[in-house]
């Protein structure tokens, strides 16, 4: 077994990002400005999630960590609030369903249609 070989540093993420930052021009989707390496780069919801929005990569464009997606993040929540309020996921937990009053048990209908007691 040769020990001579030296083990090279992996790639990290960071490193490939900037790459692809540094080759192509990335746009901040939210300032429609360019992404530069080095810079912080998060992954924003076009449709956040609370809004139906999923994790594809269809949903997803890179932003400008700070200060585009700490923004936008703050509208969302308070915007993720108010749907959550209207969904009643906070404070008095989901909305009970209306109870029906069922079926009257008392009475009951013959084939003919005829309403008769049990
Ligand atoms: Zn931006």
């Amino acid at each position: 077994m040769s020990t001579h070989a030296t083990k090279r540093e992996a790639i990290t993420w960071q490193m490939k990002q900037d790459a692809f930052l540094y080759r192509y021009a990335i746009i901040c989707g939210i300032c429609g400005g360019d992404i530069h390496p080095g810079q912080e780069v998060e992954w924003d919801h076009v449709h956040s999630l609370v809004m139906g929005g999923s994790h594809v990569f269809t949903n997803l464009r890179p932003v400008h960590a700070d200060p585009c997606h700490k923004r936008k993040s703050a509208l969302d929540v308070k915007a993720n609030a108010k749907v959550k309020r209207l969904r009643g996921l906070t404070c008095n937990g989901p909305k009970k369903k209306i109870q029906s009053r069922g079926f009257d048990k008392t009475k009951t209908r013959k084939f003919s249609g005829e309403v008769v007691a049990r």
